[in-house]
């Protein structure tokens, strides 16, 4: 049976399309700096970017940590959000392989951190405290978009505070493709910009760090260091060139599906629901009743991750259809109505 799987937007498999492009890839070997579609991908995502350059790296979470490692040094702070993934779920990678001391703050409910709050943590320049160096922003967050005027009032913090700005944009293109914005001008204020390939855009593995030619020859050298420097790549980045060209703006669709799927569960007794965030929908489903869903699920084709605290998180993505959702409301609705 195919499953129908909103445990994430990274269960894609790669389409027909995309891995006849990775089988047809001209290859090279990327640590000797010449594996032409590794060459072009990177060249693609700074354009698509707005930045300098870009390098392809294995997972978000190593871009990420690449990515804080050229920001910071050992002693020095980054502000993050507390719910943000680079905080929580990349196992604290900048504290134990960078000596980088993390800073969380809550982020507020539209996924924003307070930068009056922020204000306050920033420490003096003083040898009692580490130093305070850049400011990490996630979006989309938990699925939410952040305000484009939200992101140059950041940029105009961090200018003022001297702190250098990252985006964990695993998913800016769910952020642009929502607001009709380009990711150019939502990676603008930003000094990096770390994409995810293997999310959304449906490719089997990889992610990109893009920011100036400076910062990102530098980030290269933590690449190698982290175990990053991958040779016959081309076959990973032409998959991310056509996900580039072709998944995109199909993006919307997951978007209408979690919006279909939303309506539909938030008529069942039982569940409570907000409206979908871009492809997530976050269901509050009576505790009762919770236990045993995701067995049902399964029995029924659906694959769901663990409620965390009463609350679910249901994915759409490049390998869910309108027919599938209706499906999956169906089945909720049987095991709760
Ligand atoms: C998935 C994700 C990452 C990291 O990606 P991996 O490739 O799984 O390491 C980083 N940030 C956010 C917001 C993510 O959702």
């Amino acid at each position: 049976m195919q499953m129908i799987d909103f445990r994430s937007d990274t269960v894609t498999r790669p389409t027909t399309a995309m891995l006849k492009v990775m089988n047809a890839a001209e290859l090279g070997d990327d640590v000797f700096d010449d594996d032409p579609t590794v060459d072009r991908l990177e060249a693609l995502v700074a354009e698509t970017l707005g930045k300098e350059s870009s390098m392809f790296v294995p997972s978000g979470t190593q871009s990420n940590l690449a990515a804080l490692m050229t920001h910071c040094a050992r002693g020095d702070e980054y502000i993050v959000g507390q719910q943000a993934h680079t905080y929580l779920f990349e196992g604290g990678g900048g504290a134990t392989l960078g000596g980088i001391q993390p800073q969380p703050i809550d982020q507020e409910p539209d996924g924003t951190l307070d930068l009056g709050k922020l204000a306050k943590l920033i420490k003096p320049d003083d040898y009692h405290y580490a130093r305070t160096r850049l400011l990490c922003l996630e979006n989309t967050t938990w699925g939410k978009v952040l305000p484009q005027e939200y992101l140059a009032k950041a940029k105009a913090f961090a200018n003022e505070h001297g702190l250098a700005l990252h985006l964990d944009g695993a998913r800016i293109f769910n952020a642009a493709v929502e607001q009709e914005v380009s990711a150019a001008e939502i990676a603008a204020p930003f000094d990096s910009v770390s994409v995810c390939l293997s999310k959304g855009l449906g490719c089997p593995i990889g992610s990109v760090l893009a920011g100036s030619a400076d910062f990102v020859k530098e980030a290269r050298r933590w690449r190698k260091m982290l175990g990053g420097g991958m040779r016959q790549s081309g076959i990973l980045a032409a998959a991310g060139i056509h996900a580039l060209e072709n998944h995109v703006d199909r993006l919307a669709e997951d978007h209408a599906n979690a919006s279909l799927l939303a309506d539909g569960l938030a008529a069942i007794e039982g569940i409570d629901i907000g409206s979908a965030q871009t492809n997530m929908v976050f269901p509050n489903i009576t505790e009762h009743k919770i236990t045993g869903l995701a067995e049902h699920l399964k029995q029924h084709g659906i694959l769901i991750m663990d409620p965390i605290a009463g609350s679910l998180r249901l994915v759409t993505h490049l390998d869910v259809d309108a027919s599938d959702i209706r499906t999956a409301i169906e089945v909720f609705s049987e095991y709760l109505g």
